[in-house]
């Protein structure tokens, strides 16, 4: 009984995901809880995180003891030193402390920690990406808003405080009047997100240019069962109006890869996300720009572009590889 384990934790605004395994992260090993993520108090998701590890150890016969390291990626902004998220949006609370109360469980155990699309690209990085793509790779979310996370010459990027890439609020729209909940203007979320399709949407049924009946019979005429998934499919059914938002979502989808691509000079980007439910739509046309005619958009060599084959999944995963490379003293998160 002295296999070693590893522990991965994935915090988001609406679930989190806790995983233990095997150090050698093979499928059969990796076993997965989920909960909605609790927001009663600071240190609901530290006692949440806690809980559901203390559960994995029992239902799989693993000791404290047996736990050499343990990897957690959250939502942030988060600075990575104190383990503390600050200025946050949709956990209930702007600041939220981790690293103190998980380590007083947990007290000789290694604790780090990572911003969830940092630490997705971990994920991608070991268990997905080609060999010739690993060294500069980029993960980007397309969900409620969009984030990223970048490996440039072998090393993960962290930033000063671990949230660099931050790219969905990489300015797309200078001149725009539309704000985004960070609280700019012209994001590139503001345009491609989930949110920000939804949003676009509702104004333009407002504005009532263009027609827009096939969305309101899926919807029942009922604005408030629009999501972004309604009007992929309205757009899939010839919607007028859902067609013209989806057009500005690949866009301006366009325009952010161009700016990833001049930032990191990636090979390969991998995109997850609620949004990549559509990828049919989405994707096609965004291969078909960067293969022949990308220099509209990026100056550097295009990247390839893919979707994780992980889904929401990828982003605990990463806090496993994580947890798995800082035991290893692996340069990529050094
Ligand atoms: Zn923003």
């Amino acid at each position: 009984m002295d296999q070693k384990f590893i522990v991965g934790v994935d915090i988001g605004g609406t679930r989190i995901r806790v995983a233990i395994s095997t150090i050698d992260l093979k499928e059969e090993n990796i076993v997965i809880k989920t909960i909605s993520t609790p927001k009663e108090s600071k240190f609901s998701i530290s006692s949440a995180v806690c809980r559901l590890i203390f559960e994995l150890l029992n239902e799989n016969q693993v000791t404290k003891e047996q736990i050499l390291g343990i990897g957690i990626a959250t939502a942030g902004p988060l600075d990575i030193k104190t383990g503390e998220i600050f200025n946050n949006a949709n956990l209930g609370f702007r600041e939220i402390p981790l690293k103190k109360p998980i380590q007083e469980k947990f007290p000789s155990i290694p604790l780090d920690f990572v911003n969830d699309c940092n630490g997705a690209v971990l994920g991608v990085h070991y268990f997905e990406a080609d060999d010739d793509e690993k060294d500069n790779l980029v993960y980007i979310t397309v969900s409620t808003g969009i984030g990223g996370g970048a490996i440039v010459n072998g090393h993960l990027l962290y930033g000063k405080d671990g949230n660099a890439a931050e790219i969905g609020h990489g300015l797309v729209e200078p001149k725009s009047v539309l704000q985004c909940n960070c609280g700019a203007y012209g994001c590139w979320e503001v345009y491609s997100s989930g949110t920000g399709v939804l949003k676009r949407t509702l104004e333009a049924i407002d504005e009532g240019n263009l027609d827009a009946d096939i969305l309101m019979k899926l919807v029942e005429n009922n604005t408030s069962k629009i999501t972004a998934k309604e009007v992929f499919q309205a757009s899939r059914n010839g919607d007028r109006l859902s067609e013209t938002i989806v057009n500005q979502c690949i866009f301006y989808m366009k325009v952010g890869i161009g700016l990833v691509n001049n930032f990191y000079d990636c090979s390969s980007i991998y995109f997850g996300g609620a949004m990549m439910n559509d990828k049919d739509i989405i994707l096609p046309p965004l291969i078909e720009q960067f293969e022949k005619n990308s220099i509209i958009f990026t100056i550097n060599r295009p990247p390839r572009l893919k979707v994780t084959q992980f889904g929401d999944e990828i982003g605990l995963r990463g806090a496993l590889v994580l947890a798995k490379y800082k035991l290893e003293k692996n340069s990529i998160v050094s």
